[in-house]
């Protein structure tokens, strides 16, 4: 299977290229670098038989030579951060970038699979989210080159899987965690896994109420290449559906990696921001016998030992 793999150098998908690697796959990444790493979460495929990356900004012209049987489209700044400062970029891969990809695979006979989100579900009023629902989402809130932007992706693809018998697969991921996570991008892992590395108080948005559920990476990259290799043509929610309140997820993160330096109230929360998020996951159990199964205990201990080797390089790189 020769297959492509927009995104390749940011967190989730470099994690899909080292998996589809090792299942036999040959990989072609593509990345315009906005967000992701070469250095960071490529370099140790620089030498891989069946791995080749091309740096390239999906939103402009690309052609692809030879055969091709599947594209997977992770292209996209993710984090909240991203989303303040990156929104034209953002709309921009959501719109243009999708048309190129979708013609590409029109072209190529190949499956398409989106990386959709949780915020497409935006402030939910229906609890846990299941893929039925339509969503709560303000077209012009904080967020809404984001969410808006993977709805437009996700009525992009049916239309060409309903207009051109396109064969697609659609993954709305929930909050996925793990090692090469950027340790500066704003989401609650980093911040407080960092937080409880450097012995400081863990800052909450609010009073700590809201809630994510939150999936370890392997889990989330099984899920993704289960959906890739199904017939399921139904968007299908990939994510952990232990729910966490921020207040205990940070007081868990502290005692799990012995930081006594506690908690700090007094930032706002995002206007934004949802304030619960679960996923129901029986579609996915259902159709491709998925659900996560690394505990958040193990996850958290393999972020952590991740991000103090980052720490520690920085720190050696400034001597
Ligand atoms: P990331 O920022 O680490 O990775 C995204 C990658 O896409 C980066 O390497 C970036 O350089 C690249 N990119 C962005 N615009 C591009 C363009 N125009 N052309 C080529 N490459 C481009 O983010 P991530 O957390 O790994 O997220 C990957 C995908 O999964 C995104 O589509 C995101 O929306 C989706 N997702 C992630 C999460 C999560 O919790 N991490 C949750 C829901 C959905």
């Amino acid at each position: 299977m020769r297959v492509i793999v927009c995104g390749a150098a940011g967190f989730v998908g470099s994690h899909l290229c080292d998996r589809l690697l090792a299942t036999g796959y040959e990989v072609t990444g593509v990345d315009s670098l906005i967000t992701g790493s070469l250095q960071q979460n490529l370099a140790h495929l620089r030498r891989h038989a069946r791995f080749v990356f091309h740096r390239h900004d999906i939103s402009q012209p690309w052609s692809f030579a030879g055969p091709l049987d599947a594209i997977l489209n992770l292209a996209s700044p993710a984090s909240p951060r991203d989303f303040a400062n990156l929104q034209l970029d953002i709309l921009r891969v959501h719109s243009q970038g999708m048309w190129n990809m979708l013609e590409l695979a029109r072209e190529k006979g190949a499956r398409f699979l989106l990386a959709s989100s949780s915020e497409i579900y935006g402030m939910p009023d229906h609890h846990p989210q299941a893929e039925s629902y339509h969503g709560n989402v303000d077209p012009v809130g904080d967020r809404s080159c984001y969410n808006e932007g993977k709805r437009f992706a996700e009525a992009l693809v049916m239309a060409y899987h309903r207009q051109y018998g396109l064969s697609i697969r659609i993954a709305r991921l929930f909050n996925t965690y793990g090692p090469r996570m950027r340790l500066n991008d704003g989401r609650a892992i980093p911040n407080f896994i960092g937080g409880a590395l450097r012995g400081e108080p863990l800052v909450l948005y609010g009073d700590g109420t809201q809630t994510r559920s939150l999936c370890y990476v392997s889990d989330t990259i099984r899920g993704l290449q289960l959906l890739l290799e199904s017939d399921e043509t139904r968007p299908v929610n990939i994510g952990n559906p232990h729910e966490w309140s921020m207040l205990n997820l940070a007081e868990f993160i502290n005692d799990q990696l012995g930081n006594a330096a506690g908690l700090c109230y007094g930032s706002p929360l995002h206007q934004d921001d949802p304030r619960r998020r679960k996923p129901d996951i029986a579609r996915a159990q259902a159709t491709l016998g998925w659900q996560p199964e690394v505990e958040l205990a193990q996850g958290i201990a393999w972020t952590a030992n991740w991000m103090r080797s980052q720490m520690q390089k920085t720190a050696c790189a400034a001597v």
